[in-house]
């Protein structure tokens, strides 16, 4: 486990803005507790915690940016928190910082159903937005597993997915305006709100930043029209590489399913411990397959897609009769993360991204690796139609060498991520967990660029510091393998360090 602590002259920078804060949140917006403070030391990675100088609670975007104002002037660093569902360390505090917390800014601001779209606070929680929006027919496509839970503010920093995202696209599909505080506490808009805003696209590049370039303050997004059908389909196979088969099938066929999910025998088990969702017995694997669009063509492709599963080998297909049916299929898909839990005392929840064709040889190779390492299994729960992974890798974290075994064997999954024209996360972000990894996969040159879009947005380096970049650096140092020569695109006059 990571922990930091944070240095008197970090505390006593913090407790000078405690007057402050207080005057812009209010006395109930700022927290000083230090126990209750420790509620806000991780995320979702629990492995990495540290307790923030002080908590603020801002209840309005100008408050937001009050607050933003006072750490720049101070030189205190700051991180945005949505919900804290997070799986990489992006909302992990600093020590020697203050944690933004968006919770006090819920309000869904307005529903509009004739241009389809939704403004709200960053602080909304994903599902609330497409329950808000189903009156009007409507519905807010990227779903995230968490959506119950995660905000809005977070999915836009992490760019999030979901199991529908085959179809309907990642968080920044459906984003077409930010109201942004800058690192600086300047309130201003990336994007008009129609999604064709000319000039850079600058929301393209925020989204999914992970709260590094700036704190999100209002988003407007796309609604998308209910489906008029829906069809789930649930698909046993008996092995891993047969249910891949079918994947690959389905989509060669010119078919895009809203959803494809695969799960294996582990998680299956996990799943039906956890929620009984009642999958096939003996079933090496499952796939769910979710299409939606008008009813007669969903129709057609529910038949097509019978056919495709059934000539792949399945042992059993199911289609859900109707909404209850469907829900407890998805209900095992949707809590496998929280499931393994049940036949594991610790567990690493991966994210990588590989070429569908690639899974197969992927999915064997972790097979491998986890049957030549004592004391690990991993389950597989995945976005199979985008061969977007989620390897959980299980262990015993009593077991002496068990913690570090299982984070080398989590870390080699992402080699073989890479190695097969990959990535090293999907949808969960970078963080704090994996930008050691980040040079394994970008090159110095790709790193140093990616730094000028941090410094243009963020020059003090004081929003959400040390997460994503392997090492932090500041603007004007000149890094890698440029020590001591320009970068090539300052040389060429493309770019220019400041
Ligand atoms: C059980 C479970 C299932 C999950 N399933 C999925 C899934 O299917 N797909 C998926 O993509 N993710 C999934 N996640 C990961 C997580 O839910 C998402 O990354 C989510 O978007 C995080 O939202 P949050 O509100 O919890 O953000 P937080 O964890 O609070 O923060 C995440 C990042 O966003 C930044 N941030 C938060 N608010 C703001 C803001 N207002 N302005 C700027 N930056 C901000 C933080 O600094 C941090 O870097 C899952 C997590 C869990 C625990």
């Amino acid at each position: 486990m990571t922990q930091t602590a944070a240095s008197a002259p970090a505390e006593s920078a913090c407790a000078a803005l405690v007057p402050a804060m207080t005057r812009i949140c209010g006395p109930d917006g700022v927290i000083t507790d230090p126990a209750e403070l420790r509620t806000y030391e991780c995320d979702g990675l629990t492995s990495h915690r540290t307790a923030p100088a002080l908590v603020v609670l801002p209840a309005t975007a100008g408050q937001v940016a009050a607050v933003v104002r006072e750490c720049a002037a101070a030189g205190v660093p700051f991180v945005a928190r949505g919900s804290g569902t997070g799986l990489s360390g992006g909302a992990m505090p600093r020590a020697d910082g203050v944690l933004i917390v968006t919770s006090r800014m819920r309000a869904i601001i307005e529903i509009d159903r004739a241009s389809r779209r939704a403004i709200v606070e960053p602080g909304v929680t994903n599902l609330s937005v497409s329950k808000a929006a189903e009156p009007f027919g409507l519905f807010y496509a990227p779903d995230p597993s968490s959506q119950v839970i995660c905000s809005v503010g977070g999915n836009v920093a992490e760019n999030s997915g979901g199991a529908h995202c085959l179809k309907h696209g990642f968080t920044v599909n459906h984003v077409t305006g930010l109201e942004i505080v800058t690192p600086a506490g300047e309130l201003t808009w990336l994007g008009d709100g129609t999604g064709a805003s000319p000039g850079y696209d600058l929301l393209g590049a925020f989204t999914g930043s992970e709260g590094t370039l700036g704190v999100v303050t209002k988003i407007v997004v796309k609604l998308t029209p209910l489906p008029e059908a829906v069809t789930t389909l649930l698909a046993a196979y008996a092995t891993m590489s047969e249910g891949g088969a079918a994947v690959s099938s389905i989509i060669s066929h010119g078919i895009l399913p809203a959803a494809i999910e695969m799960m294996d025998a582990l998680s299956i088990e996990a799943a039906e411990a956890a929620v009984h969702c009642r999958y096939p017995e003996g079933a090496g694997a499952v796939l769910i397959v979710e299409l939606d669009g008008p009813s007669p063509e969903v129709e057609a492709e529910t038949a097509v897609v019978r056919e495709l599963c059934e000539a792949a080998g399945a042992t059993e297909i199911r289609t859900a009769a109707g909404a209850a049916e469907r829900a407890v299929i998805w209900a095992g898909r949707k809590s496998a993360f929280a499931a393994v839990g049940r036949i594991s005392p610790a567990y690493i929840v991966q994210d990588g991204v590989v070429p569908r064709t690639a899974l197969p040889a992927v999915l064997g190779k972790i097979a491998e690796l986890s049957a030549a390492t004592p004391g690990v299994r991993v389950a597989n729960v995945f976005h199979a139609g985008d061969g977007n992974l989620h390897p959980l890798v299980l262990y015993d974290d009593s077991s002496p060498g068990a913690t570090e075994a299982a984070e080398e064997v989590s870390g080699r999954i992402l080699d073989l991520c890479i190695e097969h024209g990959g990535s090293i996360t999907g949808e969960h972000g970078v963080g704090v967990d994996k930008s050691k990894y980040m040079p394994r996969m970008f090159a110095d040159d790709d790193l140093d660029t990616m730094q000028m879009v941090r410094c243009a947005f963020n020059p003090a380096n004081l929003c959400n510091p040390g997460k994503v970049f392997p090492t932090p650096r500041l603007c004007g140092e000149v890094p890698g393998v440029h020590r001591g020569a320009p970068h090539p695109a300052v040389a060429s006059g493309e770019a220019e360090l400041f």
